[in-house]
């Protein structure tokens, strides 16, 4: 598979009021084409602010070091102007909280247009028609009517669906969507994330999909990576994950998953919870809330180690949690 992007050592520091808050620690993964990578864990553990420093869209306290290699070049070393093409143009984001991310006072079918003028050299007719196929694209009926309707006109489920068109206006390669269906019903979800996989075969992209809901992840992608604490925990495929988890933490959450068959609930967190960033325990992150710790897991922060073809574990434990098999079969 063609790797498109290539994540190497990112990490993202916020100012803090007592020295540099790591909000994103010595991350790296890579992408391939029409590859979807879920990205889990629970709240606070640096989904969002990983996804938004591949595009570098933080607050300008904030400090980002590492690598981002997007067909060939480095975004976090690209000029302004370089950087505006890629944004919303070759990479679109679509964001948990649409109402945030659509502009309240311009019709919809406008803020489609924007994005065809910034990214196409489409014509105004042929923006018009393409504006329309990308309404039908998400599955927004009526779509000439509802162009020039608000988005207050539209419903949770209806704006979710107008975001992914305005993110898709600009015939992205790579589409980050960060928990894009946390804020809607089951139905409603599943429509959506049907959505994003046929849109994937259909147009080519490839996805980093941002969820804590591991459901969702069994559903829609092919391989994920686990946060916690700003780090990478494991990669792997999806299968290989869920049939055999190499870190206490991914284990964990598996075994929160609610089972077939029961409503679908967002994730019970494993006993005790995610350190703050200004109180990250020493050695591995999470040895304060696991049962396979030893003295090694207090001491020192275990490498990141390929255990199996493309699956990867930062535990020191990680044949003691192999041997106690997987919560989910
Ligand atoms: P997730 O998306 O996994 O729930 P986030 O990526 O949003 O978590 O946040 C990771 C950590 O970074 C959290 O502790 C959050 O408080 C912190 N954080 C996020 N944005 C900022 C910011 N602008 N300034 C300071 N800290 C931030
Ligand atoms: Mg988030």
């Amino acid at each position: 598979m063609k790797t498109v992007l290539d994540v190497r050592n990112l990490t993202t520091r916020f100012a803090g009021p007592s020295g540099a808050l790591v909000a994103v620690n010595d991350v790296s993964f890579s992408l391939g084409e029409r590859e979807i990578l879920g990205l889990v864990g629970e709240s606070g553990s640096g989904k969002s602010v990983t996804l938004r420093s591949l595009i570098r869209l933080l607050p300008s306290m904030a400090g980002q070091s590492g690598e981002v290699i997007w067909q060939g070049r480095d975004i976090l070393n690209m000029s302004p102007k370089d950087l505006k093409a890629v944004r919303g143009g070759q990479i679109s984001m679509i964001f948990q909280e649409p109402t945030t991310a659509l502009n309240p006072v311009l019709p919809i079918g406008l803020q489609i247009d924007e994005n065809l003028r910034a990214h196409t050299k489409l014509t105004h007719r042929e923006r018009l028609i393409r504006a329309r196929e990308l309404m039908d694209l998400v599955g927004i009926p009526e779509a000439a009517r509802r162009l020039s309707e608000y988005p207050h006109q539209f419903s949770g489920g209806m704006k979710q669906r107008a975001m992914i068109a305005i993110a898709l206006a600009s015939n992205p390669r790579l589409l980050l969507a960060d928990e894009p269906t946390t804020a809607l019903d089951v139905t409603i979800q599943d429509q959506i994330l049907k959505l994003i996989l046929d849109l994937r075969d259909e147009l080519a992209m490839s996805v980093i999909f941002v969820t804590h809901d591991l459901g969702v992840v069994a559903a829609t992608c092919d391989r994920m990576a686990v946060m916690y604490a700003g780090r990478i925990v494991e990669t792997g495929t999806v299968a290989d994950v869920f049939a055999q988890p190499m870190h206490a933490y991914t284990r964990g959450l598996l075994g929160s998953v609610p089972r077939v068959g029961t409503e679908r609930s967002p994730l019970m967190s494993i006993e005790g919870t995610p350190p703050s960033l200004s109180a990250i325990p020493q050695g591995c992150a999470f040895h304060p809330r696991c049962d396979f710790a030893t003295e090694i897991c207090r001491a020192t922060q275990p490498d990141t180690k390929m255990l199996a073809a493309e699956h990867q574990v930062a535990c020191h434990n990680s044949l003691a949690v192999v041997k106690t098999g997987s919560p989910v079969r």
